[in-house]
């Protein structure tokens, strides 16, 4: 990058307004704000629209032009010299979990906002436009999968098999999403799988990393592969009192030594950072004093490294295959790893280097994600990268999640600074 460019991006950084920043914060924050200081703001609830037109409030206030795709996905664009060149894309999700907090998602959207307010404040303008989205349904947690509205947009293909989802009140996606389309009549269309020159997203870490090394930013290297597999043992029901030990065929005797055998592999392989989960368990007849005649689990695997995962895959489906016929499998889900490419992240350890030596603080560390984000879906269609700032004590998805608002103000900064010298970039 030449000098004059990385002015303007050193420019936008110093521009950023820590007061504003945090009284953006806690202002999207009301939106669905509970009294344990935690947010639930579901994905197209009236909760979440009326943040949505809040957000679009703000964004136009900002002079951004304001654009909605076919689900949802909510696009605040600030215009380039050269309008007609592909966009650099910022922002997260708006939507929590049925109880979350008030960053998962919100902070990556506002922090995109204050980027916008603060390239206003400096005067500067870029080469190309700059757009905030606000992501639809990245959580899952009302109508699954999660990632809707970022997979969507990568291959619109994908939509039609997410409209039929419902949630717990048999209320479909679909029309949930009508009524969200219908409740912004002025916000024009725009096409999804649009040209994006790339994406940055920022996002708190929700686990332990940064915090424990107590170092302030994190350049996000890439995100964790992850399969899933239900393991369904089969059995035969009988009485719990009258049927001697080695006269059973116990269906979760069976799950359970599979179970122990899953996690031996996974210990042998602590090194490789491989994450096992065994989250969910149906066992039939669920009954006292009846022996399981069927247990069916889950497997969640997950690990940077996807030949670790084939390694895993082989060693399950033996122990599967080892059973005869008592024991199938079938994997439901399967993601390959995310690296984000190099000089993205040469770009993002400059701009959080910049970020935490003015501020006389340890240097960013490379760090990999064990959750899923948009950004995954999004670095299949153009260079995409990702900030991390900690997590008090590593927690998410929890009304008392929290990060130092100093780090929230050297995140958006280092954000500034990396949005800022891609909008100038002419390639
Ligand atoms: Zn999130």
């Amino acid at each position: 990058m030449n000098q004059p460019l990385s002015r303007s991006a050193e420019q936008a950084q110093d521009a950023i307004d820590n007061e504003r920043l945090q009284s953006s914060i806690a202002a999207l924050a009301t939106f669905g704000g509970r009294p344990d200081g935690g947010v639930s703001r579901e994905t197209l609830t009236s909760i979440d629209l009326a943040s949505r037109h809040y957000l679009i409030e703000q964004a136009r206030a900002l002079g951004c032009e304001v654009m909605v795709d076919d689900c949802a996905n909510l696009f605040f664009r600030r215009a380039g010299r050269r309008n007609e060149l592909p966009p650099v894309l910022t922002g997260s999700h708006g939507d929590t979990q049925p109880v979350g907090g008030k960053l998962d998602g919100a902070y990556g959207v506002v922090a995109g906002l204050e980027i916008i307010a603060a390239l206003n404040d400096a005067g500067i303008d870029t080469l190309r436009p700059i757009e905030v989205v606000a992501w639809t349904n990245e959580e899952g947690s009302r109508f699954g999968p999660g990632t809707m509205g970022s997979s969507a947009f990568v291959d619109p293909s994908r939509l039609a098999g997410y409209l039929d989802a419902v949630d717990q009140s048999r209320v479909r996606f679909g029309d949930a999403l009508q009524a969200a389309l219908d409740s912004i009549p002025g916000v024009p269309r725009c096409e999804m799988q649009r040209p994006l020159s790339a994406c940055v997203e920022l996002h708190i870490e929700q686990g332990p990393v940064l915090e424990r090394a107590g170092i302030p930013l994190g350049v996000v290297t890439g995100i964790q592969a992850v399969r899933w597999f239900t393991v369904t043992c089969h059995g035969a029901m009988a009485h719990a009192g009258t049927t001697p030990m080695d006269e059973r065929r116990d269906a979760m005797a069976a799950a359970v030594s599979l179970a122990q055998k899953l996690y031996g592999f996974a210990a042998t392989h602590a090194a490789d950072q491989l994450r096992l989960t065994l989250g969910r368990w149906q066992v039939s007849p669920n009954s006292v004093n009846t022996i399981p005649g069927q247990v069916e689990f889950t497997v969640d695997v997950r690990c940077l490294d996807d030949s670790v995962l084939d390694r895993f895959e082989a060693f399950l489906r033996g122990l599967a295959a080892d059973a005869g016929g008592s024991v199938s499998l079938e994997r439901f889900f399967q993601r390959a790893p995310t690296h984000f490419p190099r000089p993205m992240l040469d770009l993002i350890q400059a701009a959080a280097g910049r970020a935490c030596a003015q501020a006389g603080l340890p240097a960013p560390m490379p760090i990999t994600s064990g959750a899923f984000h948009d950004a995954m879906y999004l670095a299949d269609h153009c260079p995409t990268a990702m900030i991390f700032v900690p997590s008090k004590n590593g927690i998410s998805h929890n009304a008392a999640e929290a990060t130092d608002p100093h780090d929230l103000f050297l995140g958006v900064q280092a954000l500034a600074y990396t949005v800022t010298a891609l909008a100038n970039q002419e390639t």
